[in-house]
């Protein structure tokens, strides 16, 4: 056997474990910050070379006992997903949004990383399972979600740079409260000349941890200067890639055309969204708008901008949903942006719509 990753495991098996200890005191929905509180419970599966993937089992939040080995730990042997669950007020029913998607780019990180694979179905089968465990922890109220981190590890205790034999997937979960609670905040962004998020060949595609450590101290800096993300761009020609942990829209007039424009996954150095697709699904079905799929270079982007072409600009991913831009400060120059976007907006509440069962969305997009 090269590789042990033809069993996987099965929602059926479930084994939920009881609790030992009280449950955890919630705090006020009003005061939740972003990542910083967990719910009772985790949901964990461990692999083995020899034994393939073991009982999926829901068990209470609690640290993780590895070893200080554990090639997770040596050589980020890592990966995760963020996704959320929404409470919908028009049926009391708890969502996910094309959880599909997350799986398949789980599947694809944990690949990359010589991981099993697993079988994307059983796993929101888990997830959903998970949820209805935690529903106390799914706060109601427009903005508010019980945020998801699916994650896989390497877990063998092994020195060598090298396979991993032994694997820990597990999901926790976070109360999350809305980005913006005070309407949206665009925000303003460096355009770094000198950083590099990703690159052709790279892995700038995986959700791997090892793409997000290094963005850090740029990102610090970054701010010290006054914005709050950065732009990423690559080549000689400065093709703008993503911004911050967001994937990146322009909306550009040409001629009597809009054009909504991003970079294309092509090339393999942009993340492969899941707010970044659904965008593009939604905008392709919308009247009045070109969906463009291709580099934007920040010298077309300036000049745009001066031509008062440049309409909207806006990042996309699960936490803020979008997030509009107001400033792009690209080598000494700013770029201002108008206020948040007709396009945005209708973006924004579409996609809200849907996430909370307000709007029936495509089918199978609201799980
Ligand atoms: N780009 C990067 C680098 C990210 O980390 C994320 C967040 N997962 C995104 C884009 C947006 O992805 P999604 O819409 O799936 O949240």
């Amino acid at each position: 056997v090269t590789r042990g990753y033809a069993s996987n495991f099965r929602a059926s098996d479930l084994t939920i474990k009881p609790r030992t200890s009280p449950p955890r005191v919630k705090s006020p929905k009003e005061q939740l910050a972003f990542g910083k509180e967990f719910s009772d419970s985790m949901l964990t599966i461990d692999w083995t070379r020899e034994g393939g993937w073991g009982i999926p089992v829901i068990e209470e939040f609690g640290d993780l006992a590895i070893s200080p080995a554990a090639t997770g730990l040596h050589y980020g042997i890592q990966c995760f997903e963020g996704m959320k669950c929404y409470f919908s007020p028009s049926d009391d029913s708890l969502r996910l949004f094309r959880p599909d998607l997350n799986m398949a780019r789980m599947n694809s990180s944990m690949q990359r990383l010589a991981m099993p694979g697993f079988d994307g179905g059983e796993m929101i089968e888990l997830l959903k399972k998970f949820c209805e465990v935690e529903k106390e922890w799914v706060p109601k109220g427009a903005g508010y979600s019980l945020y998801l981190r699916p994650t896989a590890i390497g877990t063998h205790p092994f020195l060598g740079v090298d396979v991993s034999d032994h694997v820990k997937l597990f999901v926790i979960a976070s109360p999350v409260g809305p980005y913006y609670p005070t309407g949206f905040k665009p925000v303003s962004l460096f355009a770094d000349s000198t950083n590099k998020r990703a690159w052709p060949g790279g892995v700038g595609s995986f959700k791997v941890g090892g793409n997000y450590g290094p963005t850090i101290l740029p990102a610090k800096e970054a701010m010290e200067k006054g914005f709050n993300q950065i732009l990423w761009m690559f080549g000689d020609d400065d093709e703008v890639t993503e911004c911050g942990a967001m994937n990146l829209f322009f909306v550009v007039q040409e001629g009597d055309k809009k054009v909504l424009w991003t970079a294309p996954l092509s090339r393999g150095d942009i993340l492969p969204g899941v707010t970044r697709k659904s965008i593009i699904d939604l905008c392709e079905s919308w009247d009045g708008i070109e969906v463009r799929e291709s580099f934007p270079k920040m010298p077309e982007i300036k000049k745009a901008s001066q031509e008062g072409r440049l309409l909207e600009a806006f990042g996309a991913g699960t936490a803020a949903v979008v997030s509009p831009i107001e400033r792009i400060n690209y080598n000494g120059y700013d770029i201002n942006i108008p206020a948040t976007g007709e396009l945005t907006s209708k973006v924004w509440d579409e996609l809200n719509g849907i996430y909370y069962g307000d709007i029936e969305g495509p089918e199978g997009w609201s799980v």
